[in-house]
């Protein structure tokens, strides 16, 4: 048989290869209205629970930044079942391989444990108390605004850095009325001080059926669905949090550029400079897909040419991402200060080449990269329930690996040129560079 033959230079897609076991292939329950994403994975030994509760930063108030995430701080310290923080400690060595977390996103707090399938009632009962009927006593609230204090002193305890903060977020996210809560879930120092537990009270109100989400992967069986179940059932009920604002215009930032010492905002001074190039846009403007296309072949190029080319770099990053709000574009690199202006030169000669078309065999050759490097993986159980979680996050669906390639192939690189020519313009972009102070005045 006469194989046929491809030229050279031929233009084809990469096939995608059905994947033979999908670990993102959840399936999806609604119990009393509270979506329940399960995957059972047939090499798991426990079970990995994921409690999302629908309340995060983006929901603390004005001058209360920081109630969501004192919230889960003060949810460890006691409740009907488990009553202060050491006893909480044993119930999770004792039934959840010590493996009780939390955390709080700008869009979410979510509760985090892995147990044993026998130990399922047990553990899933201390996780309903401790979630869902916390004591939150005078000294318990007292506690935490230390712990917090200790837990982000970096910033809450670093006058200059906050007031940059401030600055920076206002500049780059004018148009985004969050953007006070947008910096980090912790709040500020001043705002921490104030929490008083009536807020948390309120607050916890947010802790409802209508507010949860379950994952649960891992060993996933009847009996453990059941038990979840049973736990739904015991919820309050309350108001579903409304859907998030998505701003419909986001203007380019105020100011252009910045260049500023590591002192002068709040930082330990270094001899290495920072260059960053960001871009804020409205959710609308691009789909994942042309996103992830960018930042894969930028980068790639950029980290060739700035330090195979030049050795002016360790390491270059590209970041060009949805989240529920809006679309971050964020390009950065750390050189010595006197490669600075080279370095610049070199990211704006790069999107230039992109935007002629120069880099389309370089897309095709990542695209063969991604695919393959997908069905090289090898996935963990906790990985795969924490992808899950990020997804669900930022308000996407999960997707399945091959929902992940089929869109890898299908990302257009005449898209990537078309939003690259209108969304990263020079004039349009915010500028951050950060300098020794001994450069000071010498690089602008
Ligand atoms: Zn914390």
């Amino acid at each position: 048989m006469i194989k046929k033959e491809q030229k050279p230079g031929q233009k084809t897609s990469p096939k995608i290869p059905k994947v033979a076991f999908d670990p993102y292939d959840y399936k999806k329950q609604t119990y009393r209205g509270v979506d329940i994403y399960i995957r059972p994975l047939p090499w798991a030994n426990c079970t990995f629970l994921k409690w999302m509760i629908s309340h995060g930063a983006q929901d603390d108030k004005i001058e209360l930044e920081g109630t969501a995430h004192f919230l889960e701080h003060v949810v460890f310290d006691g409740n009907d079942l488990y009553g202060d923080r050491k006893t909480i400690d044993l119930f999770s060595k004792e039934y959840l391989l010590d493996s009780l977390n939390a955390h709080t996103r700008f869009t979410d707090t979510c509760y985090v444990c892995k147990f044993l399938p026998q130990k399922a009632g047990p553990a899933l009962d201390g996780m309903y108390h401790l979630i869902f009927k916390p004591l939150m006593r005078d000294e318990d609230v007292e506690h935490e605004r230390k712990v917090i204090t200790q837990e982000g002193w970096d910033y809450l305890l670093n006058d200059k850095y906050v007031a940059y903060l401030k600055a920076w977020s206002n500049n780059l996210y004018a148009d985004i009325p969050e953007k006070s809560r947008m910096a980090s879930p912790l709040g500020w120092i001043d705002t921490v001080a104030k929490v008083s537990k009536k807020d948390l009270r309120f607050a916890h109100k947010n802790y409802t059926r209508e507010n949860s989400i379950i994952i649960l992967t891992g060993v996933v069986n009847e009996s453990i669905i059941r038990e979840i179940k049973k736990k739904i059932d015991l919820l309050p009920s309350g108001k579903k949090r409304p859907s998030l604002k998505i701003p419909s215009k986001i203007n380019i930032p105020k100011e252009k550029r910045w260049t500023k010492t590591y002192t002068e905002i709040g930082r330990t001074d270094t001899k290495q400079a920072v260059l960053e190039i960001d871009r804020v846009l409205e959710v609308k403007r691009a789909d994942e897909d042309t996103l992830g296309l960018i930042s894969i072949i930028l980068r790639e190029i950029l980290f060739r040419r700035l330090r195979h080319d030049n050795s002016w770099c360790y390491g270059v990053g590209v970041n060009f991402f949805k989240n529920p709000k809006y679309i971050s574009q964020n390009i950065w690199v750390k050189v010595a200060p006197e490669n600075l202006k080279d370095a610049e030169n070199i990211i704006w000669d790069t999107i230039d080449r992109f935007i002629k078309g120069e880099y389309k065999e370089d897309c095709e050759r990542e695209r063969k990269i991604i695919i393959d490097r997908t069905l090289a993986s090898e996935f963990l159980s906790g990985d795969i329930a924490e992808t899950a979680e990020r997804e669900i996050a930022s308000g996407k669906n999960i997707r399945k690996l091959n929902e992940y390639l089929e869109g890898v192939v299908k990302a257009d690189y005449d898209k990537a040129v078309k939003h690259l020519s209108l969304y990263f313009k020079k004039e349009d972009v915010f500028t951050e560079i950060t300098i020794p102070e001994e450069f000071k005045g010498k690089v602008k």
